[in-house]
Formats: structure tokens, C-alpha cells, sequence
């Protein structure tokens, strides 16, 4: 497992200028400084080539499309491309969020074309997965992750990040929920339990898998320590730079 916690920053649709985009960036950016963090921010794909110049955090793209075509573009209206945000200097990409699985109506299918997309253009994915309110967390996690990694041999499953969303706890889900770290331990136990029907005990062990939804400064924290989780994935938080700082600074002195 990676010893470097994972802070992820989902901006979602937001903000709504480059100037504040830049702002944004600048104030979470200081993050980079910390020793024991590895911090990612996905913002918008139209405000990536604002933000490159930062060495001190990685960049993510929120989404990419399920093909590369030989030439890295291709008549596909609306789409951004694996080898575009490469060149736009993201090292990551957010596959299958719970947003895009129901407003965008993305299949399993169609995200594990995106993953696999994803590492042939040298993309490390971001892998959301989790259940809607009122389902099973184990029938649905086990079938998205089976699907999800579909032909994902075990040399390439080290290069995967698992995002376990339950979507009920996201802040914007409207469940009005959360998730305690005793559930979310119960999860990457799972998870674990079925990446080693997959790839073996090893590899399910050194897997990253980490926790998103409603994380603040206040219970970040408890998912890393009581939930076994490599780290954080941050929606609604990560738009209030003195909060995500916060965040940061707490799980790097863990
Ligand atoms: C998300 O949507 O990925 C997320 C984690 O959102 P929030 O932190 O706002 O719950």
C-alpha cells in the first residue's frame, strides 16, 4: 500500500471562472508542501491548462472518453481524450462517479472501457464505485468491481485507485446520511475480499482503496485511522480551500 495518504479533490462543476479556478488551485495547492500526503485535484477539463504549472500537487481529469483513437482525438463531439488530458499534465483520472453512472447513465461497460482507456494513456483511473440508498453495499460494490476491472490483468491493478462513494453519503445526494467509519471499514473489507477472489490475498492487500463522501476536517480523519482507507476523495469540501487545507493538514500528521 501506498504510504503517502491520497487527498483527491473532485471539484464537479465548479467554479464557475478561471479566476476563481486559479484562486482555487493557488490556496489548496500549498498542500503540495506536506511530506505525507499525495494530493490530486480534478477540476473542470476546461480549467486544466490554467492550472499546470503547480509540481507540488497532481492533476486529475474528472472523466475521459472510453476510446483512444491512434491520432489521440476523432470525431466524438463533446469528448476529452486520455492522451488530451495527459498532455494538459493530469497523471490521474475519476472513472465511473456515481454523478456520471446516473445523470450521464454510464454503464459498467462503458467505465471499464474508460479504465482500461485510462491506463493505455499512462492515466492512473480513480475507480468510484459504491451503492445507491437502500441497496445492498455487497451485491452492488462486488458487481461494479468485477465489471469495472474487467480483463484488468494483476500486474495493472497497483495502478488502479478504488474510490468507495457510498452514494447515499455523498453531500449533494440528498440522503441526507453518513457513513461511519465502522461502515466503511465493513466496506474495504469487502472490497478486499473481493479483489483477492480476483487477484489473490497479496494483491488485495497492497490494492488502494479509499473513502469519499461528506469528508471535512472533522471526520476525515477517522476514515484513514478506524477504516483502513489509503485515503480521501472530496467533493464538496475540496470548494472551500480552508477546509480541504484542513483536511490535509490533519490526515498528514496521522
Ligand atoms: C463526491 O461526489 O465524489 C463526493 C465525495 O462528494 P462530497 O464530498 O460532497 O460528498
Amino acid at each position: 500500500m501506498n504510504p503517502m495518504k491520497i487527498l483527491i479533490a473532485n471539484w464537479k462543476m465548479n467554479p464557475s471562472s478561471g479566476k476563481e479556478a486559479k484562486a482555487l488551485f493557488e490556496a489548496e495547492s500549498g498542500l503540495g508542501r506536506l511530506k505525507n500526503i499525495e494530493v490530486i485535484i480534478c477540476p473542470p477539463a476546461c480549467f486544466l491548462s490554467l492550472l499546470g504549472g503547480s509540481k507540488s500537487v497532481k492533476l486529475g481529469g474528472q472523466d475521459l472518453f472510453w476510446e483512444n483513437p491512434p491520432a489521440g482525438g476523432g470525431a466524438y463531439t463533446g469528448e476529452v481524450s486520455g492522451k488530451m488530458l495527459k498532455d494538459l499534465g493530469c497523471e490521474y483520472v475519476i472513472v465511473g462517479h456515481s454523478e456520471r453512472r446516473n445523470h450521464a447513465g454510464e454503464t459498467d461497460e462503458i467505465i471499464n472501457a474508460k479504465l482500461k482507456t485510462a491506463l493505455k494513456s499512462g492515466l492512473t483511473p480513480i475507480l468510484c464505485i459504491g451503492e445507491r440508498d437502500g441497496e445492498e453495499m455487497s451485491d452492488v460494490v462486488a458487481s461494479q468491481i468485477k465489471k469495472g476491472l474487467a480483463d484488468i490483468g494483476k500486474n495493472q491493478l497497483e495502478e488502479v485507485i478504488i474510490a468507495y462513494e457510498p452514494v447515499w453519503a455523498i453531500s449533494t445526494s440528498g440522503a441526507g446520511k453518513e457513513c461511519s467509519p465502522d461502515n466503511a471499514l465493513s466496506a474495504a473489507v469487502f472490497i478486499r475480499k473481493i479483489l483477492t477472489e480476483i487477484y489473490g490475498n497479496f494483491l488485495a492487500q497492497k490494492a488502494v482503496v479509499i473513502y469519499g463522501g461528506s469528508v471535512d476536517a472533522g471526520n476525515g480523519p477517522s476514515y484513514i485511522k478506524q477504516s483502513q482507507m489509503a485515503g480521501l476523495l472530496v467533493g464538496g469540501a475540496s470548494l472551500e480551500a480552508e477546509e480541504f487545507v484542513k483536511i490535509g493538514e490533519a490526515i498528514n500528521n496521522l
